[in-house]
């Protein structure tokens, strides 16, 4: 029994915890409004090299003109996640005022047999809250042992510093709008392959796009958390990216973001006007899938890689990068682990009693993920790499598991909370 007294305290508790969370957030708008203008500067890079060497350029600045889509309350990325991360630093005060981790098509070419004898360069594009100030821009890669490390450091001046505009090459419509943009999450669709289709096809697959990203969860139930805009324009998408025929990417990052140029855009998904099986996704970059029967699978499954940095938790020992998880340290995406530092993964939410590594269940029932456990095969490897679940949307397009799931939440929250 509780008492009246308890319930008083209880609801007392409440209010104090409701009010401590609106101050916070109250704080953190503050902290926006402080030191950012509201608008959005876009950092145009080239990152050059082969398996032996990573070089980071900023090519240009460029004044978006047009407002800041992403967070203003959670303005700090603390997540170990991504290959690359990038800190915003206030000159006067010292303060990190901005940061945000991701990954580039570059750190995928790098594990590549080619870039063994042959370098390439790669545009990335990031796109950031405009600085009312002098503000140091520090990018930073990942070494050996997957530790962040300063790689170019870039002082930016909104008043002195060299920016250019840039001519939007493609116009915006809107599919579906839940809300402001700073508290939702925005994803723009490139709709690639369209010029001598019609409106009205063109509005048929927008519109089979937008219903095949709600098909499953995360994002069906948590629908009015998004907005959607579609915008048309050829961003140079093809099949057969890094020898994988399914592989379909885009070097072309500085015109797709020239298309992009008047879309909120806190995740791309490039629709690629085709029939064939395919689709692609780096974190925090873009991903793209064609309009093959399974497309709804495919975005679903490449937006958990766009999204929460998941790794593919399938095995293809073909591919001449699948021993890029078998080394001395645990690799940072969540949904894998070498039992190097396992602790740090999904250790945690096993079932008391849990064998590692854990037999498959019989029988087995794919169109569920399964038990939760540490299942050898993954992450390309068929030995000594390990998933959660017998399936997942990142091995066999089940459900994601509960450790996936578990990351695209804590993603999608950082741009509605
Ligand atoms: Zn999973």
């Amino acid at each position: 029994m509780v008492s009246v007294n308890a319930c008083m305290k209880r609801r007392l508790c409440f209010w104090g915890v409701l009010m401590a969370i609106t101050l916070t957030v109250g704080a953190q708008k503050g902290v926006f409004n402080r030191y950012f203008t509201g608008g959005t500067l876009r950092v145009d890079m080239v990152r050059s090299g082969n398996s032996h060497a990573d070089t980071l350029n900023v090519v240009r600045f460029v004044d978006r003109d047009a407002a800041w889509h992403g967070s203003r309350t959670n303005l700090i990325d603390t997540l170990n996640a991504g290959q690359y991360r990038v800190i915003m630093t206030d000159k006067r005060s010292g303060n990190i005022i901005w940061q945000h981790t991701y990954s580039s098509l570059f750190a995928e070419y790098a594990h590549t047999e080619v870039a063994k004898s042959r370098a390439e360069w790669f545009e990335e594009v990031l796109l950031m809250p405009m600085p009312k100030r002098e503000v140091v821009l520090t990018f930073q890669r990942r070494d050996a042992k997957l530790v962040f490390i300063d790689d170019l450091v870039v002082p930016f001046n909104p008043r002195t510093s060299s920016i250019e505009n840039r001519i939007p090459l493609g116009s915006v419509r809107l599919l579906e709008q839940h809300g402001d943009p700073a508290v939702k999450v925005d994803v723009a669709i490139v709709a690639q392959g369209y010029d001598t289709v019609s409106e009205e096809q063109l509005s048929i697959d927008f519109y089979r796009m937008r219903e095949m990203l709600f098909s499953y969860e995360p994002f069906a139930s948590r629908r009015s958390d998004f907005n959607l805009y579609g915008v048309k324009g050829n961003v140079g998408a093809k099949d057969g990216v890094l020898g994988a025929d399914r592989y379909v990417m885009t070097k072309d990052v500085f015109r797709l973001h020239d298309v992009l140029a008047d879309a909120p855009c806190d995740y791309v998904v490039i629709m690629v006007n085709s029939s064939k099986y395919g689709g692609g996704a780096v974190y925090n970059f873009y991903a793209t899938t064609t309009l093959h029967d399974m497309a709804d699978l495919v975005l679903t499954h490449e937006l958990g890689h766009a999204i929460g940095d998941l790794a593919d938790e399938y095995v293809d020992e073909d591919l001449s990068y699948s021993d890029i998880h078998l080394r001395d340290v645990e690799p940072v995406e969540p949904n894998i682990s070498n039992l190097k530092d396992f602790g740090s993964k999904w250790q945690s939410m096993l079932p008391k009693g849990t064998s590692v590594p854990s037999s498959m269940p019989q029988p087995d029932d794919r169109r569920a993920c399964g038990p939760l456990g540490v299942y050898e095969g993954a992450g390309y490897a068929q030995h000594g790499v390990y998933r959660p679940t017998p399936h997942c949307m990142m091995r066999d397009y089940a459900p994601f598991c509960p450790v996936c799931r578990q990351r695209m939440d804590s993603m999608l929250d950082k741009y509605v909370k």
